[in-house]
């Protein structure tokens, strides 16, 4: 543990003075949920100092107990500092975990970010993010039944093929919205709009892209406030990529962007090919040549492979990519080159993600485009579902073998990550391949 800092002591005071009583530190684990000790508003001083400490089996399935180890200390980062709007007894902060207070855990999703942004900065760039998260908003008809007892809010059935945008289901979800809406104002995410998406219960919030870090933060609270606002209504907000075969999946699609120190933005160049610089399609080139390895970070979980699909149940399009395929403005496409903003859209990353990795991964791969002046071929013009051109990885074994494969994911993680990240994945795709389905049952019991 380091120091008392004096200016802590008085921040805690402070703090104590406008009825806040506790703090927290939180670090992600890998999937991205928020884990902290809670430490009364008198001991912040200390929390700050590094006290507390951590054993690597939070982090949810990938942390090897090892009883003689070390403790993880878990560093807040003072900046981030927030008082929660829906708990103002709760001072938040992030942390970064770091193993014996000194060097950076290798498990740790927001250290591994940050080693990417210093490699960014090596060369000249600072990395941008905006993130557009999707969810379903459910109300429980029955307790009882757990999943199959929750339907979606917005019972829409008159509006077909789909809610996308429509206000009649905006204005009959708005006591949920509403409060979502003051709580991510409150936090300073500088909401710009919100809607219904296309499915049932589906909404979508965007909201001021950032420097990555920070952008990395917010999508953790953002969770939190989607789950607390929903609580409050008598609800619950899911990220679980695709609920329902026959409604969209849920994606939080990734809109990055460099810019150089100045932060004039790299990727627009009037001069350049539609607008475009040579260094964005050199990045674009890069995420399209890492994207298996990527699909198992931005596609964590068996379900995610079942929003990869082109089509819903009823023939309606999924605008969800299922090709390693960009273009101008086309949304069938892994990436588009959107007409009203200077950053690529990685259509693929679904709300599960874990936002650190997979933007840590995502920026190594465009960086690695730039660094080898990466081609990304011609853009796609049609809808890029069909044709000769690679397809993302179908399962989450698929993109896990990828991941263990490309050499770039042994740049970026430790091998420790890469090790215990593949063998979580796999036993998770195994116990699902277990699985006997009805629809399995549906199709062959009395047909074979
Ligand atoms: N919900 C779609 C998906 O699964 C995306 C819809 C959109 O273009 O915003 O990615
Ligand atoms: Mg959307
Ligand atoms: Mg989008």
């Amino acid at each position: 543990v380091n120091q008392i800092d004096p200016d802590h002591t008085r921040l805690a005071r402070e703090l104590a003075g406008q009825g806040v009583k506790y703090a927290v530190a939180a670090w992600v684990d890998v999937l991205g949920r928020p884990k902290s000790k809670t430490v009364p508003i008198d001991h912040l001083p200390n929390l700050l100092a590094g006290s507390e400490r951590y054993t690597p089996r939070g982090m949810g399935g990938i942390g090897r107990m090892n009883p003689v180890e070390d403790e993880i200390a878990g560093l807040p980062d003072l900046s981030t500092l927030q008082v929660l709007p829906w708990d103002r007894r709760v001072a938040w902060m992030v942390a970064d975990m770091s193993f014996g207070g000194r060097e950076p855990y290798a498990l740790c999703p927001r250290s591994i970010l940050k080693r990417q942004i210093e490699a960014a900065a090596e060369m000249g760039y600072v990395c941008q993010l905006g993130v557009e998260p999707e969810f379903y908003v459910f109300k429980p008809e029955s307790l009882d039944a757990g999943s199959a007892g929750l339907v979606p809010i917005s019972l829409s059935e008159q509006i077909r093929p789909s809610p996308a945008y429509d206000v009649q289901s905006t204005l009959d979800s708005m006591p949920f919205l509403d409060r979502m809406c003051d709580y991510l104002t409150e936090l300073g995410f500088g909401v710009f709009s919100f809607d219904a998406e296309g499915g049932d219960g589906q909404y979508e919030f965007d909201f001021a892209h950032a420097p990555v870090l920070e952008s990395a933060d917010r999508i953790t609270l953002f969770r939190l406030a989607a789950r607390q606002a929903a609580r409050e209504c008598g609800l619950y907000a899911t990220f679980m990529p695709k609920p329902y075969s026959d409604l969209w999946g849920s994606g939080a699609h990734f809109n990055m962007s460099l810019e150089d120190r100045a932060g004039v933005n790299m990727f627009r160049d009037e001069t350049g090919r539609q607008g475009w610089s040579k260094e964005a399609y050199q990045f674009v080139a890069g995420v399209l040549h890492h994207a298996p390895a990527l699909t198992a970070l931005a596609n964590p979980t068996t379900n995610s492979y079942r929003r990869l699909v082109d089509r819903l149940a009823d023939g309606e399009i999924s605008w969800a990519p299922t090709k390693i395929s960009y273009g101008y403005n086309n949304r069938s496409c892994m990436i588009r080159l959107p007409a009203n903003r200077p950053a690529l859209e990685n259509r693929a990353v679904d709300s599960a993600a874990n936002t650190y990795l997979t933007a840590a991964f995502m920026l190594a791969a465009g960086l690695d485009g730039i660094r080898r002046g990466l081609d990304p071929g011609d853009p796609r013009d049609d809808l890029s579902y069909t044709g000769d051109i690679p397809r993302l990885p179908r399962t989450l074994l698929e993109a896990v073998e990828a991941f263990r494969t490309d050499p770039l994911t042994a740049e970026v993680f430790h091998e420790a990550f890469v090790r215990d990240y593949a063998e979580m994945k796999i036993g998770e795709w195994e116990r699902a391949h277990r699985d006997v389905t009805d629809a399995e049952r549906d199709a062959y019991l009395l047909n074979l």
